[in-house]
This record gives C-alpha cells, structure tokens and sequence, in this order.
C-alpha cells in the first residue's frame, strides 16, 4: 500500500476554521516528535463514529498520535486562554498542547482533535509541555466512564508511550493523548479576549462560539444574551449529573469550563465513596473551594465571570447588560436545582413531582452522612432492595425513612417495576472507583499490564447494566486514609 492510499484510508476530514479567528487567539505550533512511540490504548468505538477507519491503522498513525507526523489537512496549533485558577486570574493558553485540527464526522459533526503531552509552546511558562503516562491512562479511564454515564464530557481516542522519560518528583514514562470535544473554547478564551483582545476581536470570537455551537440562538439582537442563556443551562444541567453520581472535578478554574458545556481537564478530580458534601481529594485545593459541595455555586461564580466578559454585547448601557445577565444567572440556580431534584427522583424511583421530594432526599443524604454510607452503593442498594451489611440500613432512622419512601412511591401512578427500571436506569452499578483505577494504572504503568485497564474499562462502558461481573467492582475498601489526587500531572 502506498503512503498515499494508507493516508486516505484512515479517514481524517479536517476542516479548521479556529484559524479563521483574530490571531492573537492561539499561536501556529507543531507538536515536538518523540523518541519511540508505542500505541497503548486506542478508542476504536469513538474513532468509527469519528469517521476512522480502524482495521487500517498503521504505524503512521501511531506517529500522528504520537505527534511525530501531521495527518493531512491538520493545522496544529495552541490556544490561547486566561482563566481565574482558585480565585486568581492569570494568562495560561495550551502550554502542553496542540489542536491538530477540526475532524468532520460521517454524520456531519466537528470535533476538535487535539494532542496533550505534545511539547512546549509558547504559552508553557515554565513546565516541559510533556505529561507522564499515569495521568493520561487516568484521564482516559474517567472520561469514557463519565461518556457511559451519559454526562457531556470530552472523550479519549488514543494514549501513546513516548519513549521519553519526564521528570516530576521521580523519572516518569512520557505520554500523549489524543483528546476529542466538542471544542476546546473556554470561560478563560472569553476572558482572555476581554483582558488583551480589541472588542472586534471578542465579536469574532462572539460570532464563532454562536455559529459554532449554537446555530438555534444565532439571529436577533439578543443573540449575545441567548449565547450566555445557552451556555448557562448547560452548566446547570452538566454540574447537576456531577452531583448525582458523585463526581468531584476538583479544579473547577474558569479556564476548565468550556462553553460547549463538555466536562474537561481530568486532573484531580475523583469520585466520592461515602457520601459528605465536603469531600476533596486535590491536595492543593486545601480551603475545599471545590469541594463536592461547592461545585454548583463555584459553576455560577464561573459563569458570572463568563457574563462579564460578554456585557457590551449584551446592551450597550451597561447597568441594563447587568441586570440581563443576573437574571439569567438567579435562572441557573433555578435550573440546576431542577435538574439535581429531578435527577434524584428518578434515583429513587419517582416518576412525579411530590411536594415534599426535596425533604425526603435531603433526609436521605444527611443519614448517608451520618453512617458514612457509600454514595454509589446505597442507590444500588435500594434500586434492588438489598439491605445486608451495612450499618445505615439497621438504623431506625433508615427504617424509618423507608417506610417514608414507599409511602411516597404508592402515590404513583407507574408499577412498581417501572419504578425499578427507573432507578436501575439512574443509579450505576459501578463508578470508576479510586481504589481500582489505582490498581488499573499500576498494572499498565508498573508491569507494562494493560488487562486490568481494559477490563475496568469494559466495565464501566455500560454502567448501568446492573451485571453479575460488575457486582465485584462494587466493593467499597475499608477506609484507613483519605483518597488525595494531585496536580502535578
Ligand atoms: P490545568 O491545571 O491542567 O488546567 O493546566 C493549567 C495550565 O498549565 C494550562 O495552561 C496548561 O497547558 C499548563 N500546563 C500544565 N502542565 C504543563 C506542562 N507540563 N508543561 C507546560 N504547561 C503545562
Ligand atoms: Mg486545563
């Protein structure tokens, strides 16, 4: 086969319009080659529906996700963006990044394509641009499990080893992965815009994020307001599937909250076992900013950060551009409250609204609180009834809110198998718990084992299929020291 035909085969169909924006927006820059580049993990269910050709993979592509060739009709370069990182606002931009380019799908869609651990750019300040194999396996296990969960997230097509070493407290393996979304536009793109950027410069980039992802809203006058309208519901409406599966991003910074309303950056963030809203895992996050709890005020706070950005657009008087965006912002409380209420009727089988639902979950969680009860496996539990060994449902205050509960669920109109359907369909056997991703990685890591990643990984692909070889991935360990992620990935 020649070069050519091979090219050809694989199936990119970029089309790059980021380019298009003013420059000071990103800067042209291609990924640094590696030494030695082995593929280790490749997606090929995401890469048929990104239009892929996976039986023709060769050793050219594991040089494109390795960033030693530019597959046709890329053109690589990093982003720019500032972002408030724990209160403060600093200039970042992709600083071990690049956008290869824009793939268009069979099915007509665009993905960004971009490579992390690609080298240094010029906005990588003082770090290496690389990033160690942990970290990038780790981000390639919790964003498909977060996929599966059916919460918007960016998505993992492939990690390759580099054959480099890079140098964090000890000597790492180097690797890259290969990260599709919707887009890489941030909260800290607007910002940047707004802090360095002419106002034709936040027009363009205005017009293009409207253009881009939101096509309904795009016509009128209040385009501007109807963008942040848009992009607040989705927030609402992601952060709320966080909370009801328990996940904890840990470094909610404005620049790692995109506009597509994707989950992205998964460096520290993990899941809550024993339910307790102020759970952490971040070592740096010490004062618990974004603690589990505080994920959906720390959302708002974000997005008022985001209107700032946009209120010249909004109306050229600017009290009038203010009083628009807060009203859109009390919306979101409003919003995501809908969203978690709702979403945590369904996890208990509550097919309509009952007055006094919210008090009856509050109930729940505060018990869950008090017998340190696990998240994840006390829905499990009542999704199946399956009260054994744990020291919440000996309680008689459980008891009691049991007996609550099936009051309230004999007020409905559905069976009761529906209402089990329901909450099977709600409430995940298996999460991506810290314990077995550890293991998962230092299989992978440690002894060149990838059998436990891709086993997990089977595993947490259909969360909700409640099967006999899930049951074992459920296992909570014995607590003896709190789970703590770190940044320096
Ligand atoms: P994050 O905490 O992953 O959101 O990253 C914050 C900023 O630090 C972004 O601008 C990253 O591109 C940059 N960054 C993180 N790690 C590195 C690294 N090893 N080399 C260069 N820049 C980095
Ligand atoms: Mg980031």
């Amino acid at each position: 086969m020649s070069h050519h035909d091979q090219r050809e085969n694989t199936g990119w169909n970029f089309e790059n319009t980021y380019i298009t924006l003013p420059e000071k927006l990103f800067t042209m820059q291609k990924p640094i080659p590696v030494h030695s580049p082995q593929l280790v993990m490749f997606n090929e269910p995401l890469a048929k529906s990104l239009g892929l050709n996976p039986e023709s993979l060769g050793s050219k592509d594991v040089a494109v996700f390795a960033g030693n060739e530019l597959p046709d009709g890329s053109s690589p370069l990093a982003q720019a963006y500032a972002g408030h990182q724990f209160g403060h606002f600093t200039m970042l931009g992709d600083g071990r990044a690049v956008l290869l380019g824009e793939q268009i799908t069979p099915g007509d869609e665009r993905f960004d394509i971009q490579l992390k651990g690609s080298g240094r750019t010029p906005y990588s300040r003082g770090g290496d641009g690389r990033a160690s194999l942990g970290p990038m396996l780790r981000e390639y296990i919790i964003s498909e499990a977060m996929h599966a969960l059916r919460i918007p997230t960016t998505r993992s097509l492939a990690v390759v080893t580099t054959g480099e070493t890079v140098l964090r407290e000890t000597q790492l393996p180097g690797a890259i992965l290969t990260r599709v979304a919707a887009s890489h536009l941030r909260v800290g793109t607007f910002q940047y815009v707004a802090n360095w950027g002419t106002e034709a410069d936040m027009e363009s980039l205005v017009d293009y994020t409207l253009h881009r992802h939101f096509p309904k809203v795009n016509h009128g006058e209040n385009r501007y307001l109807a963008l942040f309208r848009e992009v607040v519901k989705q927030q609402a409406s992601v952060i709320a599937k966080w909370q009801l599966v328990g996940f904890v991003h840990g470094v909610m910074n404005t620049d790692n909250m995109t506009i597509s309303g994707e989950t992205i950056d998964y460096g520290p963030c993990a899941f809550m076992d024993h339910y307790d809203e102020n759970t952490v895992f971040s070592s740096i996050d010490r004062e618990g900013r974004y603690s589990y709890g505080n994920q959906p005020g720390i959302g708002q706070w974000n997005l008022a950060r985001f209107a700032e950005t946009l209120l010249p657009f909004i109306n050229s008087d600017e009290e009038k551009a203010i009083e628009s965006a807060k009203e859109v912002l009390t919306e979101y409380a409003k919003w995501y409250h809908e969203n978690w209420l709702n979403g945590m009727r369904a996890k208990l089988g509550l097919f309509d609204e009952g007055e006094d639902d919210q008090s009856l979950i509050e109930e729940l969680l505060q018990l869950m609180k008090q017998f340190e009860a696990d998240f994840t496996n006390t829905f499990r539990s009542l999704t199946f009834e399956d009260f054994e060994d744990n020291n919440l449902f000996h309680s008689s205050d459980f008891k009691y809110w049991y007996k609550k509960w099936n009051q309230r669920k004999e007020r409905e109109e559905q069976s009761k198998s529906d209402s089990v359907e329901l909450m099977k369909n709600h409430n995940p056997a298996v999460i991506p718990r810290n314990h077995q991703v550890e293991e998962a990685l230092q299989a992978a890591v440690e002894r060149n084992d990838y059998s436990v990643m891709e086993r997990l990984l089977d595993v947490l692909s259909n969360p909700y299929a409640h099967t006999k070889e899930q049951e074992q991935y459920t296992t909570v360990p014995k607590r003896n020291r709190p789970y703590i992620t770190y940044c320096g990935t």
